[in-house]
């Protein structure tokens, strides 16, 4: 499918899509690049890259297909190292949480005739790193592409078959839109887990212990979201604000509702609402996106 790809990251997601092209042979040879030699390392044991650097612009370089997969705020940088070595023709990629920022911050650093083509996996786990990843990590999932008008549909068509391989299913979507969805998809209930256990973080010493003694009932579930990677959701947050506080501003408004009906015992608008979520809870059963990925017993994306 491509002759050389370089992989600008490879934690969790990088190193999982290095996996599937390794699996499938979709990749002549695979560049890995990262900041620290603990990542190089652990990709040349894991065996998935045949060359690894920490150079952007050497790790580019004769590359057609180049797949950015590091935190939002590298963006920039990676993209002004980038540039002047990029191949005419070249696809660029990424798999970044956040859309509108990620196009508005690559698309002016790329020479003419390269292609921009922005992504987002809906599929990820809390762990993070190259040893995190595993091939079948995008079965049964979404590939959202966010394309720019005027992006190359031969380009476009390539990012698709690539990540149909790993077994995701494609959508398009408008940047924005993206932004806004994922914001209450994903976004907001990241917040609320960092939320509730910063708050119980912060109760005293003998409660603490009583909340992971019990925390089966409901809390864990929170637990395992708000032990995803803290760069990374640092700079969802940032990079998606205005759709975050939109959403937000939403849920307080909501949060307020319900705090008035428990206060006032009114039992019926309680029932009412819960009724309505387990109808919603029912749809994502029925479009398969409650399977739990594979290699950990854990059931959330991002
Ligand atoms: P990760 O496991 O933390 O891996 C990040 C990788 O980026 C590491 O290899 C890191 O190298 C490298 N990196 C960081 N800064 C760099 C820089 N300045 N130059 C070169 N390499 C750099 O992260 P991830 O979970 O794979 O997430 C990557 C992207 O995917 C993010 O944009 C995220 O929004 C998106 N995403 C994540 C998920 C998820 O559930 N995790 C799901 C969908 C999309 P070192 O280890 O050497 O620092």
């Amino acid at each position: 499918m491509f002759n050389r790809v370089a992989l600008i990251g490879i934690g969790l997601i990088g190193s999982s899509i290095a996996r599937v092209m390794r699996r499938d042979r979709l990749a002549g040879s695979i560049i890995a690049c990262a900041r620290t030699d603990e990542t190089l390392e652990a990709v040349k044991r894991l065996d998935i890259a045949d060359d690894t650097t920490k150079n952007i612009a050497e790790a580019v370089r004769g590359a057609d297909l180049v797949m950015i997969c590091t935190p939002v705020s590298t963006y920039e940088e990676i993209s002004k190292a980038m540039a002047p070595a990029l191949m005419a023709g070249a696809i660029v990629t990424d798999v970044g949480s956040v859309k509108e920022s990620a196009i508005k911050t690559v698309m002016p650093h790329l020479p003419d005739g390269v292609h921009f083509v922005p992504g987002h996996p809906i599929a990820g786990t809390e762990n993070s790193g190259p040893e995190a990843g595993f091939d079948t990590l995008f079965e049964g999932r979404w590939f959202l592409i966010t394309p720019p008008r005027g992006t190359d549909q031969t380009a476009i068509d390539k990012v698709a078959s690539l990540w149909q391989r790993a077994g995701s299913q494609i959508d398009f979507l408008e940047p924005e839109h993206h932004d806004q969805v994922l914001a209450i998809t994903s976004h907001l209930p990241h917040l609320i887990a960092y939320t509730i256990v910063g708050t119980a973080t912060d109760l005293e010493e003998d409660i603490k212990s009583e909340v992971v003694k019990y925390s089966a009932s409901g809390f864990r579930d929170f637990t395992r979201i708000a032990a995803s990677d803290p760069v990374m959701w640092r700079d969802i947050f940032i990079a998606n604000r205005a759709a975050v506080l939109e959403m937000l501003g939403r849920l307080s408004e909501d949060l307020a509702g319900l705090q008035r009906a428990i206060r006032i015992g009114d039992g019926e608008t309680l029932e009412r609402l819960f009724r309505r979520t387990q109808e919603i809870r029912r749809g994502v059963v029925k479009a398969g996106q409650h399977i739990p990925p594979a290699p950990e017993k854990s059931d959330r994306d991002t």
